[in-house]
């Protein structure tokens, strides 16, 4: 497996093949050297016995298939804020003059500090998320189709979802933990409770089915994305289901249900 070195971390606590690559990146804010090592990062802890379905959506960063809602963290509206007044001080600017190419810099180190702490919330929640269960199914949403959005707060949004995701996995592998990744379709219109199609609107919060059940739209979707996940072949990405992978290598596999119990 390789991950980015973390900063501050000893270098010389890996042994020099272990270095996989070496990048220079040019950030915002500076150089940076980029150690790519290899390591074998496995911990073993105590099966929990829960599994859990997330929905993730706008007005909550999640909502779990126990009800559960994960707010969405405040460095993501005023994040979007200091984006729109950075981008207004750019445009404003005489094209290629220098005060243009020093408001983009600007712009640029904005850029990046927010997405330094997107990554950090994700680090955390992903690490909370998948010690605390043994099955963590979520949809297989199309982030490059997500991110053209033109919505500024929604392409925010769609880059903490995806950066979650890979941190899911990631961890999902560390912790030998099952993450499944499902097909999006029908998870917030169908009832989890009987199967019809309810539509609704987005801004149609409860899902009310004739079947009586009466339950948060993002919960029921959350169940929904469970039980896909147990119930039907999902797409996992983990190896702790994948024995003949021993290399370490990051890789996707495609099981049934039956693997997971
Ligand atoms: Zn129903």
């Amino acid at each position: 497996m390789t991950f980015d070195f973390p900063e501050g971390a000893d270098l010389n606590f890996y042994q020099p093949d272990q270095i996989k690559r070496v990048r220079l990146v040019k950030k915002a804010d500076g150089y940076y050297v980029q150690f790519c090592i290899q390591v074998d990062r496995e911990e073993v802890i105590e099966p929990t016995h829960l599994t859990i379905g997330l929905d993730v959506g706008l007005e909550s960063f999640y909502t779990d298939s126990l009800g559960n809602k994960v707010e969405n963290p405040r460095f993501y509206r005023t994040g979007e804020k200091k984006m729109k007044r950075s981008q207004r001080l750019v445009s404003r600017k005489v094209k290629s003059s220098s005060n243009r190419r020093k408001a983009r810099v600007k712009l640029a180190r904005v850029h990046l500090k927010i997405s330094r702490q997107r990554k950090d919330h994700a680090i955390k929640l992903a690490r909370c998320v998948i010690t605390s269960n043994d099955v963590v199914v979520y949809e297989d949403l199309r982030i490059k189709n997500m991110v053209k959005n033109h919505c500024l707060a929604k392409s925010i949004n769609d880059a903490g979802w995806h950066q979650f995701r890979v941190w899911l996995e990631y961890f999902g592998k560390v912790f030998l933990r099952v993450t499944i990744a499902v097909n999006p379709a029908y998870t917030s219109q169908e009832c989890s409770s009987c199967g019809s199609i309810v539509k609704k609107s987005l801004s149609t919060r409860t899902h009310v089915c004739q079947c009586g059940c009466v339950l948060d739209r993002d919960r029921n979707a959350g169940i929904n994305i469970l039980n896909s996940g147990l119930g039907t072949t999902g797409h996992v990405g983990t190896f702790a289901l994948d024995a003949s992978n021993a290399s370490g290598e990051s890789t996707s596999v495609l099981v049934g249900a039956n693997l997971l119990g």
